[in-house]
């Protein structure tokens, strides 16, 4: 079959299966190239198929030679539909690790589910050395969440809290900058969010792994947040989102607890704003991620999601004591929220038009980068060439 982008809004319904794997490649190669010493060797990843998840699985194979297994949930190829990025995305980071000797065991399921949680402590018994991990990642980032308990389903949508927000955004598919106002939530979807984003699965995951002995002694779990610029307040951390990763730090500083008697930790580490699947989808997000890739790119500090995850390896969570914050969490927004460089998104942000959008903003790469994320835009790929799909 011959794969053309299908772009629908900020999702694009088909994936290249030679463009993931190009993706995860050039991941790999730069992990190989930046080794790590010191760092955990048999490494939970929950979210582990696309962004920040599958950047730390790479990082955790590649920079740390560790085995690994990951959870995700993505749809497979049928005979006249490709699979999901993060699908074919799995399938090359596997080949590589086995390739390098790793283990590298993967489940396709539903994290939120308890038999999925099962189905992970089985395999981390029956396949890492020792049965266990020492390092547990939780990356989700997901649009619903069946309660294992009661089976009520609850949606995550993002939207500010108690009055409307308008500001602009960018469509970055034509680089028409509009406004938008975004309605405030209502209380059930305030708690739906917290339900779906914040820190109850995560915990429920560690409780589950606690009981079944396969977290070893000292080990770290590591969810991620953010923060970002007082420009997306309203519709980030002062919104729904941004009350479900209060909820994240808040389940950290219960799960410290429970991990306490064997040395354990769990952190809140505060990352970068990227193009990812589920920051796409963001209104103002687009425009500000625009505006701050150009002036990073300017002055040598921007990084991919690989790039962020092997220095949060490196220089923070294997790096001695860890460094964090007041509030006991991990920064790995330090670059982007320096204040003279936020204090230039602000002015950008205050004059750019749709004249000025491919001179003042980095545009071009917000739509290079998700087209990637899809497996599309490489320049070494044959895009008119048939492929297999399965
Ligand atoms: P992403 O959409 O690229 O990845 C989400 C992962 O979760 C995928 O592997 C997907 O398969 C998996 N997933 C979704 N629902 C699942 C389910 N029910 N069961 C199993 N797996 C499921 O997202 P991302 O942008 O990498 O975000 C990961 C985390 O990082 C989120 O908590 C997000 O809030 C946070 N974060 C993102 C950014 C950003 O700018 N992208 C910045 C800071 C923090």
């Amino acid at each position: 079959m011959v794969i053309k982008p299908k772009i629908r809004g900020f999702i694009c319904t088909t994936a290249h299966p030679l463009g993931c794997a190009e993706n995860v490649k050039i991941q790999v190669e730069y992990a190989k190239a930046n080794p790590i010493k010191g760092a955990p060797k048999r490494v939970l990843v929950i979210g582990s198929s696309t962004g920040y998840g599958l950047a730390c699985r790479i990082a955790a194979a590649f920079c740390c030679e560790a085995d690994t297994i990951g959870v995700f949930f993505e749809r497979e190829a049928s005979s006249n539909r490709t699979a999901t990025a993060g699908w074919y995305n799995n399938r090359e980071f596997e080949r590589l690790a086995k390739d390098s000797g790793r283990i590298a065991e993967s489940i396709n399921g539903d994290a939120f589910a308890d038999d999925v949680k099962q189905e992970t402590i089985r395999l981390i018994k029956g396949k890492l050395p020792g049965g266990k991990v020492d390092l547990i990642i939780y990356s989700l980032a997901a649009p619903k969440r069946r309660d294992p308990v009661t089976g009520g389903v609850y949606s995550s949508v993002i939207k500010p809290i108690g009055d409307a927000y308008k500001s602009k955004t960018v469509d970055f598919h034509t680089g028409i900058i509009h406004d938008v106002t975004i309605e405030p939530a209502a209380q059930d979807e305030i708690a739906g969010t917290v339900k779906v984003m914040g820190g109850e699965d995560w915990l429920l995951w560690i409780k589950a792994m606690t009981s079944a002995g396969v977290i070893e002694q000292n080990a770290v779990t590591a969810a991620f947040s953010y923060i970002g610029p007082s420009l997306t307040f309203p519709v980030y951390k002062n919104g729904t989102i941004g009350t479900a990763k209060e909820d994240l730090e808040e389940k950290a500083k219960q799960i410290t607890s429970l991990l306490s008697t064997q040395g354990g930790k769990a952190f809140v580490a505060v990352n970068k704003a990227l193009v990812t699947q589920a920051s796409s989808a963001i209104p103002v997000v687009p425009l500000y991620i625009s505006i701050l890739y150009k002036l990073m790119k300017k002055n040598g500090t921007h990084e991919d999601c690989i790039r962020q995850m092997a220095r949060m390896f490196k220089d923070r969570l294997y790096a001695g004591e860890i460094p964090v914050d007041e509030a006991g969490r991990i920064r790995m927004d330090d670059w982007e929220m320096q204040p003279a460089l936020q204090e230039e998104v602000g002015r950008i942000w205050g004059e750019v038009t749709n004249e000025t959008v491919g001179e003042l903003t980095d545009i071009d790469g917000y739509r290079d980068d998700f087209m990637r994320l899809f497996g599309f835009g490489f320049p070494d790929i044959d895009y008119d060439a048939d492929v297999k799909i399965i």
